[in-house]
């Protein structure tokens, strides 16, 4: 759904524990990266946004580009589905390999944008002195062209991994899913993976100075899901009215929504995650989160961090009422009432039990509860040492002394689909950026030029530290 940055370090930090630096900048001429370029560029002036039938000319053109660098043709797959198409890509592994392979994730779709309301034309890649500028810039086309090129200029070095690779690109993350499932559930090739690495995810923080505050692996969503409650009466004239009232009934439920807070809720991620961005960020916020983190059970702090609209999220389970629908004329009483309720839910809590929960908190059996779509709750990936370790000699190409931490994001990455299928994922895409340069999703997406080229090593060192040297 959106290229997640850290949910907590956004509000401002204005200096930073200990000095780190910017590395030598990358070689924009080298053949990577004009080959990483040149495929951006190619795919993002191919509009891909949902019902337009174009992500299989994505894939199509990717696949030529792997089999033209010489990815043998039985390897590199596009799979149709709908209007749109799923990619996969193998990398062999050398003959003797045992160990299980590793997935790159991805995605062809954008969400829509349209050139009347952009200062720029969104489906051509423009730049100025400092950003590239266009839909997909940063969500996720980037993690596409750096992946691809990555894969076309290792197997042009002539590495061997010890484990089969596999670029595994989805086409409607945006929207359904659909490509996603399919993926994640129905191939058995894929399902045999150790783990995966998604571009959409994870990434670095920059000050507003450009110094890197810290990067964040994602390991962890949370579970996307809404309910349409609604109250029902027999109505009737409003000359006549009568004591029961759908509206009366539905604000009443309402008002035990907004009263309510599920209990609070921590694994050991959140909990560092919490101790060290609270720590970075200090004062009164700061000082609840690190509170937090010492003891979940210390009730002033997760009051406190209650009413941070930008920390309650990783603190427990979040219900919000976000719109209402209620009767059909100003002279008649209400035959219904509805409110829409969306949740956010912590791993390890069925959207089951949350409903039981808010049908317990409402107490009112006769409020009728519909589920709007399914949701998919996925498990914590515990970070693993290897993960941490590939991505700290990869970060390394670009900052010195940067702090690794995992997170959770709000959900909606096709990660959440991976662990679901039992394969942990880590977010840890290659851009560093500032929270506030991020418009994924809205006007005039943008990236900056230098997180472009300061990126184009990420991947192969992440790949040579995970699937050998040979
Ligand atoms: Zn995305």
């Amino acid at each position: 759904m959106k290229k997640t940055f850290l949910p907590l370090l956004l509000l401002g930090v204005a200096t930073i524990i200990g000095l780190s630096s910017t590395v030598a900048a990358a070689d924009r001429n080298s053949e990577h990266a004009r080959k990483t370029l040149e495929i951006f560029e190619t795919i993002i002036e191919i509009e891909s946004s949902k019902g337009l039938g174009n992500v299989p000319k994505i894939a199509a053109y990717l696949s030529d580009e792997l089999i033209s660098a010489g990815f043998a043709a039985e390897d590199v797959e596009i799979i149709p589905f709908g209007e749109t198409a799923a990619f996969v890509a193998r990398y062999p592994g050398n003959l003797s390999s045992t160990k299980a392979p590793i997935l790159f994730l991805a995605h062809m779709d954008v969400v829509e944008a349209f050139a009347s309301d952009w200062e720029r034309p969104p489906f051509k890649l423009t730049q100025d002195d400092t950003y590239f500028y266009a839909r997909g810039t940063i969500d996720n086309k980037f993690g596409i062209a750096h992946l691809t090129s990555t894969f076309i200029r290792l197997r042009k070095e002539g590495f061997v991994p010890d484990r089969d690779l596999f670029l595994v690109f989805t086409g409607d993350e945006e929207t359904t899913m659909g490509t996603t499932k399919m993926l994640a559930y129905e191939r058995p090739d894929l399902a045999k993976a150790e783990f995966a690495l998604n571009s959409d995810g994870g990434g670095g923080d920059l000050d507003g100075d450009g110094r890197p505050l810290v990067y964040g692996i994602q390991t962890a969503e949370k579970t996307y899901v809404t309910w349409e409650i609604t109250a029902r009466n027999p109505g009737g004239h409003s000359s006549t009215p009568r004591i029961d009232n759908a509206i009366y009934d539905l604000a009443d439920a309402i008002r035990r929504i907004q009263d309510y807070r599920f209990p609070v809720r921590w694994n050991d991620m959140t909990l560092e995650n919490l101790r060290y961005s609270g720590e970075q960020l200090g004062g009164e916020i700061g000082a609840a989160m690190v509170a937090f983190a010492e003891n979940p059970g210390d009730g002033a702090a997760a009051d406190r961090l209650w009413r941070e609209p930008s920390v309650v999220g990783q603190t427990r389970t979040t219900c919000v009422v976000t719109m209402l629908e209620a009767g059909h004329a100003e002279n008649a009483l209400p035959q219904s009432a509805t409110a829409t309720v969306n949740c956010r839910v912590f791993p390890g809590i069925s959207a089951a039990d949350v409903q039981a929960r808010l049908q317990e908190v409402i107490g009112n059996d006769a409020i009728e509860f519909r589920q709007l779509d399914d949701a998919f709750e996925s498990p914590v990936s515990d970070l693993r040492e290897d993960v941490r370790a590939a991505v700290a000699e990869a970060i390394a190409a670009q900052y010195t002394d940067v702090r690794i931490i995992g997170y959770m994001s709000s959900g909606g990455t096709d990660g959440m689909h991976f662990r679901r299928a039992g394969i942990p994922t880590f977010g840890t895409g290659g851009v560093f950026m500032n929270a506030d340069d991020q418009y994924a999703h809205g006007l005039n997406e943008r990236v900056p030029i230098k997180a472009f080229y300061d990126a184009l090593d990420h991947w192969a060192i992440i790949i040579r530290e995970l699937a050998g040297g040979g």
